[in-house]
């Protein structure tokens, strides 16, 4: 039985809007009659809008590329937004205090940000963050997104606009219109179903506050006044909790603590929105820090700030001609409108309670999605049909498990990459076998074709990093690379598209996968598990055969009993069993392990920088490819 690799299916078209925010983005469509966010299929519904490029050029976004913050801290790049479409003149100040570096463009009038000797112009790191937005939302869907609504702050201005729209275009998407986020924020409050009204959008966010006027008249909003500080929000609430936090200790300045210290604020500071007093136990060095924080307490220290916000709303309100009383609806958008002391103090400045009902990190997105929704004339999600991919490809990864490049339903042509890396010392080969089906252990996919990528030059295992690429063209046909990016050795396979599966095979198969996901996806766990369990074995008699003199007898007792320990639970298969036991061997094995370390961190530093030696890292992942 041959499964072609393209078949017309049945796929939705989501027409979104998407709220590409400074810190985080999300997406969200009008999905039967309904706006909605789009969760991806971790059911994460934000996309940090952060980019993290490693030296040779390789850029992940998102949660991956927060991952990558003290790895590639040179390419981490955070709150792009600030640059688009501005000058290095527009941005001085900015670009001064960013952690990385912003230089004249030699491309464009637009600033740059310089990587590893390479620019980039923020559009295009604005479109990487666009693209991750779309590509998550499309498996979460299983459909295509092709057009969608993006929203900007109302101050603007063209050029930065201009910029956002070529992001979108850039990401593949078709921009139906840049909208301003407070318009947003009152068409997801259904706003625009008054005939004429006065608003106020007050978004506090995590580090900026903007407050808007805008006037509908005859369906049209138009921002009249709008006024903001880009310094001012939520971080400066955990900042004045810290101070309640550690008052009458003496904290050491360290940056962990500091860290710390923040961190206990902003849960502190949550939990403050819904209850009365919240308790602070942690320990800093030799200093224990046991406080209750009360609400009165806490407002009382913030309120300086709310009052900082509510001077500029009366500015906006001057600004355009209006009293308070003249305003029609007030909405709270940003995390920290959760704030009952902000929420109180607009109610008391207005006379009437300032809209919540929504999630406030939510409105922009849903109502830039109800605008994407209006513009096609459609809010039930279009099915339309395309050629699509029947069923996920992927490639077998040590221990048996396959890891999917390309999800079922994708619309072709398409290109995915995943990086991995070696899974042994010195392996000089690796063998792809390229797979196809929806469960998860190789033994339960069809094969498609298997090759092999030689010429690797022997390193340690998991310094190599090789980068597998699938294409599909708009015929159907498949093109599996693998390139070892230190060395750019490479291979590659062509899988002819063959036909001839019904529609019912193809469902028998994807029925299956559902049938079995349970066991399947535990078996995928245990055998990743097995050959990882498997690997720190190895190291571990490794070690003790090769530097005898750093295992003492009594500690190389406990290391064969650990190893023999988890022998026996590989062979039960069962997970929590090689857990356990792997942690009991990892922590056996802690101060040999860090000695080593030490001595190959010291010896591959020494001629490079150690941003050269971490920037050389692959992107490990817990499976490897399977030896060749
Ligand atoms: P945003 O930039 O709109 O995502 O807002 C994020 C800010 O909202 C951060 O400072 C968060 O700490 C804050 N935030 C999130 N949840 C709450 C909450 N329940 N109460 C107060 N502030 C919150």
């Amino acid at each position: 039985m041959q499964i072609p690799l393209k078949v017309k299916g049945q796929t939705v078209e989501i027409v979104a809007g998407i709220d590409l925010g400074t810190t985080n983005s999300l997406c969200a469509w009008v999905h039967e009659g309904t706006a909605q966010v789009i969760a991806d299929r971790e059911g994460r519904r934000i996309t940090p809008s952060v980019v993290n490029i490693d030296e040779q050029h390789h850029a992940v976004v998102g949660d991956e590329a927060q991952e990558r913050a003290l790895v590639s801290p040179e390419g981490h790049l955070t709150s792009i937004k600030r640059f688009m479409g501005r000058s290095l003149e527009d941005v001085y100040d900015e670009a001064k205090a960013a952690p990385y570096t912003v230089v004249a463009g030699t491309r464009t009038e637009q600033c740059s940000i310089r990587v590893y000797g390479k620019e980039y112009v923020p559009e295009e790191l604005s479109a990487m963050i666009l693209a991750e937005v779309k590509k998550r939302a499309e498996r979460a869907v299983g459909g295509r997104l092709r057009r969608a609504v993006i929203t900007v702050p109302a101050y603007f201005d063209d050029s930065q606009r201009q910029a956002t729209r070529n992001a979108g275009r850039m990401a593949g998407i078709d921009v139906l219109r840049i909208i301003n986020e407070p318009t947003a924020a009152a068409l997801a409050y259904g706003l625009n179903h008054k005939k004429a009204g006065t608003f106020l959008v007050y978004d506090l966010g995590g580090g900026t506050f903007d407050v808007s006027v805008l006037k509908l008249t005859e369906g049209v909003f138009k921002v009249i006044a709008t006024t903001g500080n880009t310094a001012l929000g939520g971080d400066d609430f955990d900042r004045a909790l810290v101070e309640l936090i550690s008052e009458g200790v003496q904290v050491e300045q360290k940056p962990q603590y500091r860290a710390a210290l923040k961190i206990a604020a902003e849960s502190a500071k949550k939990a403050l929105s819904s209850q009365d007093a919240t308790r602070v136990q942690m320990q800093l060095g030799d200093v224990v820090i046991d406080q209750t924080i009360t609400r009165p307490a806490y407002e009382a220290a913030i309120a300086p700030l709310v009052h900082k916000t509510l001077a500029s709303v009366e500015f906006v309100l001057d600004e355009a001609g209006l009293d308070p009383e003249d305003v029609n609806d007030v909405v709270c958008v940003g995390g920290s409108t959760r704030t009952p002391l902000v929420r109180q103090e607009l109610e008391r400045f207005f006379g009437k309670p300032p809209h919540t009902e929504l999630n406030p990190d939510e409105v922009v997105a849903l109502g830039a999605a109800i605008q994407a929704s209006i513009l096609t004339g459609d809010g039930t999600g279009d099915t339309v049909l395309l050629d699509v991919t029947p069923l996920s490809l992927g490639i077998e990864t040590y221990g048996g498990g396959c890891t999917k490049l390309l999800w079922r339903n994708t619309p072709v042509p398409v290109r995915a990459t995943e990086g991995f890396t070696t899974h042994v010392d010195d392996q000089t080969a690796v063998a792809i076998h390229v797979l196809q089906g929806e469960r998860e252990m190789a033994a339960d996919l069809r094969s498609l074709g298997r090759f092999v990528l030689r010429g690797i030059p022997p390193m340690k295992a998991g310094m190599p990093r090789v980068l597998v690429e699938f294409f599909i063209d708009a015929d159907g046909l498949l093109k599996v690379t693998a390139k070892e990016m230190t060395s750019g050795t490479e291979a590659s396979i062509d899988v002819q598209p063959t036909y001839g599966l019904t529609d019912e095979q193809v469902e028998d198969m994807i029925f299956e996968s559902i049938e079995h996901a349970e066991e399947d996806m535990i078996a995928h766990i245990v055998a990743d598990l097995k050959a990882e369990g498997e690997s720190v074995i190895r190291y571990s008699r490794k070690a003790m055969a090769e530097r005898a003199d750093l295992v003492p007898p009594p500690l190389r007792v406990q290391i064969e009993a650990a190893i023999g320990g988890l022998e026996a639970a590989i062979a039960s298969g069962e997970k929590e069993p090689i857990e356990a036991a792997m942690l009991v061997l990892n922590e056996s094995t802690a101060t040999v392990a860090e000695t080593l370390m030490n001595e190959v961190l010291s010896v591959t530093v020494a001629g490079r920088s150690v941003g050269e030696v971490i920037g050389t890292e692959p992107r490990t992942r817990a499976s490897d490819i399977q030896l060749g």
